[in-house]
This record gives C-alpha cells, sequence and structure tokens, in this order.
C-alpha cells in the first residue's frame, strides 16, 4: 500500500514525500479511505502510530476540496490534551499542508492569548486547541464554533485523566448538530466509550495493536535498585552510550528538578520539563533536546504527553508511573514509527506493588537484577566506534546465557566500568 493508493492530492503526496514518508502505516491506511467519504472514525491508537497524520490528511484535502478558504469561521477543531501535543499537530498541519492555502491557529494556555486572538481575528480555517485555554477564548467572544465541519479529539483518555471532561462537554455543546467527528484514544474505558457514543454517528471502528502490547520493538527492562542508588544507575547507563538521546521520567516535578541539577553536577547535558515550566521554557529544552544540544530531557508524565521525538536512544523510568497504561504511554516516546527503542525502568522496593500492575499489561519486561559486583565480574564490553554496532544500544546481559524467556534471571549491566559499585 502507497499514500498514491488512498488517492490523496498531489500537493498532500509531495508534503508527504518530502517528509521521508513511503508507505502509510496501519492506523493511516485503515482511516484515511473513511475520512475521505465523510465518515464517522473512532480510533484506538496507541501513541507513534502515525495517527496524526491519519485524521490530518484527509482533512486537509476534503478542506481543500471544497474550497474552505473561501468560506467565512473556523471549519475545523482538533482538541488535544497538552500544548505539546497540540503545537505538535499545528507543525503538522503546516508541513502537510504546504500548497493547499488552509490557514490555521494553534491555541493553548501558559502563554499570553494575544498572538492567537490575533491569529483568530485575522480568519482562520483549522483551530487546534487545548480545552482550558479555548474555553476561555470562547467565552471572551473570540472564537465561534457554529461554522465547525470537522471536529477532532485526540487523545481523549488523557483528556479525561487530566481533567478536562466538563471542558470539553462545554465546548461540545457550541458544536453544530452537523460535523464529521474523529475520536481518538489509546484505550476505551467505559466513561470514553460512552462519550464517543454521544458523539459519533455509525463511527467506522478503527484499531490497531491493543494498548496492552507494548509496542513491539522496544526492548524493555526493569532493574531492581535501592532508590538512593538510582542516580548512580542512571549515570552509569550514560557512560555506556557514545550518543545518548535519552528521556527520563520522574514522577514529581521536584524530583525532575532536583535529578537535572545533580546531572549537570556531573557535566551531563541535561533539562527538566515540567507544569511549573513556562511554556516558553518547554519548548526550548524540547529544542535543544530534538537537535541534540542536550542528552537528557528529565519530564513529568504531564508534561511529556504526546512529545514527538524521533530517535530516543532510551526512555528511563527513574520513577515507576503509577499504572500500566501510563507505563505504555511512556515507552512510546521511543521505538516510533518503526524505529527500534530501549525502556529501562528503575524499581524500588516500595514500588514493586506498581510495578506488578505494569507487568500485567506489558508482558515482556525482562526483570535485571543488580548485584554487588556486578560491574566488576565482566570484561568490558567495545563501545561504539567509526559508527560500527551502531543497532547495539546499551542492553543488560543475562548470565544465563541462552535463555531470553522473561524475569528472574541473574543478569548484569554490560559495564565499561569495574570498579565495585553496587546499584541495590
Ligand atoms: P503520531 O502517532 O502521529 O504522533 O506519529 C508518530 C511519528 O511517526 C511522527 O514522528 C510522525 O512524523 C511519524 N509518521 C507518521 N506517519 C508516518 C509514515 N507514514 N511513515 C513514517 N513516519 C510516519
Amino acid at each position: 500500500m502507497t499514500f498514491e493508493n488512498l488517492k490523496l492530492l498531489p500537493q498532500i503526496l509531495h508534503s508527504l514525500a518530502a517528509k521521508g514518508y513511503t508507505n502509510p502505516t496501519p492506523i493511516q491506511e485503515k482511516s484515511i479511505p473513511h475520512i475521505l467519504e465523510g465518515k464517522d472514525i473512532c480510533g484506538s491508537a496507541q501513541t507513534g502510530t502515525g495517527k496524526t497524520a491519519a485524521f490530518a490528511l484527509p482533512m486537509l484535502q476534503l478542506l481543500f476540496n471544497s474550497n474552505a478558504h473561501q468560506r467565512k469561521g473556523i471549519k475545523a477543531l482538533i482538541l488535544a490534551p497538552t500544548r505539546e501535543l497540540a503545537q505538535q499537530i499545528s507543525d503538522s498541519f503546516r508541513e502537510y499542508g504546504k500548497g493547499l492555502h488552509l490557514r490555521h491557529a494553534v491555541i493553548y494556555g501558559g502563554v499570553s492569548q494575544h498572538g492567537q486572538t490575533t491569529a483568530l481575528r485575522s480568519g482562520v480555517d483549522i483551530v487546534i486547541a487545548t480545552p482550558g485555554r479555548l474555553l476561555d477564548l470562547m467565552t471572551q467572544g473570540h472564537v465561534h464554533l457554529n461554522t465547525i465541519e470537522f471536529f477532532v479529539l485526540d487523545e481523549v483518555d488523557r483528556m479525561l485523566d487530566m481533567g478536562f471532561i466538563n471542558d470539553i462537554k462545554k465546548i461540545i455543546a457550541k458544536l453544530p448538530a452537523k460535523k464529521q467527528t474523529l475520536f481518538f484514544s489509546a484505550t476505551m474505558p467505559v466513561e470514553i466509550k460512552k462519550l464517543s457514543d454521544s458523539l459519533l454517528k455509525n463511527p467506522v471502528i478503527v484499531q490497531t495493536a491493543p494498548v496492552s502490547t507494548a509496542a513491539d520493538l522496544v526492548k524493555q527492562y526493569v532493574y531492581h535498585v535501592k532508590t538512593e542508588n538510582k542516580k548512580a544507575l542512571l549515570k552509569h547507563i550514560l557512560d555506556q552510550e557514545e550518543k545518548p538521546h535519552v528521556l527520563v521520567f520522574t514522577r514529581t516535578k521536584r524530583g525532575a528538578d532536583k535529578l537535572v541539577k545533580s546531572l549537570l553536577a556531573e557535566h551531563i547535558k541535561a533539562e527538566a520539563i515540567h507544569g511549573n515550566k513556562s511554556q516558553n521554557t518547554r519548548q526550548k529544552a524540547l529544542d535543544r533536546f530534538k537537535n541534540r544540544t542536550i542528552s537528557m530531557l528529565v519530564a513529568t508524565d504531564v508534561a511529556s504527553r504526546g512529545l514527538d521525538i524521533t530517535d530516543i536512544s532510551h526512555v528511563i523510568n527513574y520513577d515507576l508511573p503509577e499504572d500500566g497504561e501510563t507505563y505504555i504511554h511512556r515507552i512510546g516516546r521511543t521505538g516510533r514509527a518503526g524505529a527500534s527503542g530501549i525502556a529501562i525502568s528503575f524499581c524500588s522496593p516500595d514500588e514493586r506493588s506498581q510495578l506488578r500492575d505494569i507487568m500485567k499489561l506489558a508482558k515482556n519486561i525482562e526483570e535485571v537484577k543488580a548485584h554487588p559486583h556486578d560491574a566488576s565480574h565482566h570484561s568490558e564490553e567495545p563501545r561504539k566506534q567509526n559508527g560500527q554496532n551502531q543497532q547495539r544500544r546499551f542492553t543488560p546481559r543475562r548470565n544465563n546465557s541462552g535463555s531470553n524467556s522473561g524475569g528472574g534471571g541473574h543478569s548484569s549491566w554490560r559495564g565499561k566500568r569495574t570498579n565495585d559499585r553496587s546499584y541495590r
């Protein structure tokens, strides 16, 4: 299957070729033809599956074909849970929509509303927004939704987790009855099913890999380690990599800041993103991470939602997430769109019950135990040199070689250090 088979406009095919996309991902293949036919969609798709293009491409095409820019008012509204995701969706619309003459604006909180209201006044066809700021601008009379033809709810489960349900309902109440609705959620618990039933008309159900199976390409390890040894273990992991590009998750904002401070003290270039940082600071840190000025980004769950960064070598759960689904979302930051990745979780004794929950959902996590003399037991492994050995990232090696079938075995880090450091 190629994008040409999906009967996309030449301008869109051109933009996709420029991005280097050759074939549609499964969700794109399954959604695009139905959306082009005007159907509602209920998509359950994991993060990193290409779902932004799955809705953006056909919407751009339909808007272009119907000369949307000649009609007054906003024709398409996309709601997303976080500023970062809204910005990324906006970037995607800009890139995919080159040459189509459709105007869009992105609206989110944490920054001055001036630029946003100016954009709205000048007239836009597509609005991408987080619910809170959108509602705010609606109340002030800057946004009118009575001309909406397309409505997209992205990452609905996360929007509900973040407490946006009432805002979303207020926004929905202002939308015209006749519209095409596209609904995406990684999980479909009862509450979300109810919301989708109330919104969608004869939707086409589109499912890609169920959320309970983490991206196959992500190798997952959990390391049992005492809380006080987590920092040393993290530094040890970084030591193994020639060019680490690591996204680290902490449970709290304070924890993220503390960790960054101690990494900086070790001359490891790291920055934190979390809800206490201004949008500009977060965006700058993200840009520095993307262009590899810094090798490490330390994030809390909310701040990381929807981050689209390709080629992350490792996702490290410095603190375990509260539940399995958050774990799946976190590790979905690596192994995106067919790339391989590694997810390493640190589990301290007080996090064991969370680990049990996570392991119910994510079946193929390999358990690794660090021993006091681990690092000294094994000869040094060559590090990547001259571009060789590109595929091998840092991985724990199991002592009982040959078996690779799940937890329990005694394993050790491939360590270049030979000191007697214990991480337990
Ligand atoms: P998403 O799930 O929309 O966040 O997309 C995940 C990543 O896949 C993004 O980096 C996209 O740019 C990329 N992507 C989307 N569609 C394709 C495609 N057909 N081929 C290759 N990469 C893609």
